[in-house]
Order: structure tokens, then sequence, then C-alpha cells
């Protein structure tokens, strides 16, 4: 099986990579661009493995994507690049625009011209797998029951939103040329390697060096989370398994709001940290409030007994262990963290 994964360098499509390479089975090609949000690192092993190459592609430029898919001739393509970071998207949209509408339109044409062109058996196998958020569903009330597949799209910021149209652009390439695709929508991931500027990282990361733990408003807003190898697993599950043409919603049932998050991370800190930094007692001293995100959701909650029910999946991590894992694996790489280019593994000193 020859398998793309674009964004590979990412945090989830890392994590994807570092488990496609263990099957011998899979020849796999990464595309990326290789944006602030890459970590080449995170891959450093698994490019050592003969069954893993990469290309540096921008999937805004479809020549690039055209050539890099007719060349490897693949039989899965799973897509994972894109701008990810909500107050990135706020402060500057366009490239949210460019990448994630426009570049997920290149990969469905490019995909299409080679899905058009190959045998009857070749075309038989071909899947392409989008990889979308729940944050295309809006947010829900407290009462109300977690989206389903069937939950109507109301993206609120220009992430969601540039997410939103490249789920509606995969589902018309289904639609109107019968390209055999999949869709995923994943709540809140954490994990390894995942950039400094996301909650759980930043949290822990100023944990580590005593500083304040900002909170957006009260915290009260409340986030579904998965381990990112457990959504790797399901991603895998979905492109082999899953139905041709249907989306499948992936999380782990497991709903916090923030601030009770940030005080179960002080909590394992406290634990884990014996000697803390700036004669703290405990980090839950560290917690501040600071204002609110403009149009911040208030709940996402993923309703995943789809993907349970029809092709078996479960996340193998409960969120302790998970936090857990992802916490020893920051403490123990903290020294390689570069906070001011918010990079692992390119500190200059
Ligand atoms: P990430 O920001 O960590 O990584 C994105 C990767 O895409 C980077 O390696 C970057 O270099 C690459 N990229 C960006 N623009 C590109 C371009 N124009 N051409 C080629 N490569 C480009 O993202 P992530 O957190 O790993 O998310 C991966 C996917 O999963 C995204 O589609 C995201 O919407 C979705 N998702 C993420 C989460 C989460 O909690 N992180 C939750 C649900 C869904």
């Amino acid at each position: 099986m020859k398998v793309i994964v674009t964004g590979g360098a990412g945090f989830i499509g890392s994590a994807l990579v570092r488990k496609l390479v263990t099957n011998s089975d899979y020849e796999i090609l990464v595309i990326d661009s290789l944006t602030y949000a890459s970590q080449l690192l995170s891959l450093e092993h698994a490019l050592e493995e003969t069954n893993l190459t990469f290309s540096k592609v921008d999937i805004t430029n479809f020549d690039q994507v055209n050539e890099e898919i007719s060349n490897f001739s693949p039989d899965f393509i799973f897509n994972l690049a894109a701008e990810t970071h909500v107050d990135r998207s706020i402060d500057f949209p366009e490239p949210f625009i460019k990448t994630n509408i426009i570049g997920t339109f290149n990969l469905l044409q490019a995909s299409l011209i080679y899905w058009s062109g190959i045998s009857e058996e070749k075309k038989k196998d071909f899947r392409f797998l989008h990889v979308s958020t729940d944050e295309v569903f809006g947010d829900l009330d407290l009462e109300s029951t977690p989206f389903t597949e069937e939950s109507k799209y109301e993206p609120s910021s220009p992430y969601s939103a540039s997410k939103a149209s490249s789920d509606h652009l995969v589902r018309a390439w289904h639609r109107t040329y019968n390209l055999p695709v999949l869709l995923t929508n994943c709540s809140n991931n954490y994990g390894p390697f995942q950039l400094y500027e996301k909650l759980i990282p930043l949290i822990i990361l100023k944990c580590l060096r005593g500083e304040k733990l900002p909170i957006y408003g009260s915290g009260s807003q409340i986030r579904d989370w998965l381990y990112v190898e457990d959504h790797a697993e399901a991603l895998i599950r979905v492109i082999t398994k899953g139905k041709i043409g249907e989306s499948y919603n992936i999380g782990a049932n497991c709903e916090k709001t923030n601030l009770d998050l940030v005080k179960e991370i002080c909590k394992i800190m406290d634990e884990v940290i014996l000697e803390k930094p700036k004669n703290i007692k405990s980090f839950l001293e560290l917690i501040i409030h600071v204002d609110d995100r403009p149009g911040h959701d208030k709940r996402y909650a993923i309703d995943s007994s789809k993907i349970q029910d029809e092709l078996g999946w479960y996340p193998s991590e409960t969120f302790d262990s998970g936090l857990r894992k992802t916490i020893s694996w920051f403490v123990e790489n903290s020294d390689n963290i570069d906070y001011e280019a918010n990079r692992i593994g390119l500190r200059s000193s």
C-alpha cells in the first residue's frame, strides 16, 4: 500500500506517520511545506526507516501537488496539512483560507486527475481521507447532546470556517465526481510534540518555568480531549474499514472545563516536580485569568458512537493516563524546547 500523508511533520500527522512506519506493508510519502507549526524532529526516528520518504511541498501549489500524487501513485491519501491555531486565524486569516480551502481543493483536483487515470483494480482501493475538526459544528449549550455526524455546520472562527469549507469541497468531489473520500471530525488532541502555543503544552511548560498560567475568561469553556495516538489509530481504522462518502466523529468522551484541565495538570505536576521553581508550594498558585478570546466557543463535545459501533474503534488511553504520558514527555524534553521560536529541538544555544 502506498500512502501519502499531507501535514505529516505536524502534531497529529507525525503521530500517524510514526504509527504507519511500523507496518512494512505501507510505503509512505510525507508532504509538508514545513511551516512554523511543523517539527521534523517528530519524524527523526521514522525517517530512518526505509518505507518513509519526505518531500517539501506546499499544498497551495497545484503543480507541486499534482506532480507528487501522479509520481507516487498512492492508494491512500491522508490530508492533515492545515493551518490550525484559532488565535492566529483571528489575527491573520489569509493563510487559513489559502491552505485549508485552496490547498484542499488542489489535493482533490490532483487526486481526481490521478484516480481517473488508474486501472479499475487500483481505483477500487483508492481512498482520500480528509481530517477535520469538531469546531465546524460551532458550539454547544451545557444541556445539548454532543455533536453527531448529522449536526449542522455552524463554524465560529476563521479557522473553523475554513475547515468547514474544505469539508464541503471534499463531500462535493465525492457527490459530483465519485472520488472515494472519507471525512473525520475530531475533538481536541493532546500528546507529545504538540506545539507550545496550544493549551496543554503551554500550561506544562509555563509550570516548568514558574510562569503564570493564563486562562481565558472564567475558564468555564468545555473541550473534549483525545490522546493523539488514539486519533492516529482511528484514522487508520477509517481509511481501511470506513464506508466511502461517510464521515466519522472521533472523540474519547472526555469533557473538561479549561479551568479543571489546568488544575489537573497542576496536580500531576505537583507530584512529578518535587523541586518547584520560584519557591511556590503548588503549581495551582500560578493560575491567573486573562481577557477572553473574541467569539470563544463555550463547549465542544463529540458523540463517537458511530466509529465505535461500525468500525470497532475505542480510545485506549484514559484522560489521566494520556495526560501523565504527555507531561512525562514534556518534562523529559523540556531542555530541547526553544520557547522563543515555539519549536522543539531547534534551540540555538
Ligand atoms: P499542526 O498545526 O500541528 O500541523 C499542520 C502541518 O501542516 C504542519 O506540519 C505544517 O507544516 C503543515 N502545513 C501547513 N500548511 C501547509 C501547506 N500549505 N502545505 C503543506 N503543508 C502545510 O496541526 P495538527 O494539530 O497536527 O492538525 C492536523 C489536522 O487535524 C488539521 O487538519 C486540523 O484541523 C485537524 N484537527 C486537529 C485537532 C487538534 O487538536 N490539534 C483536532 C481536530 C482536528
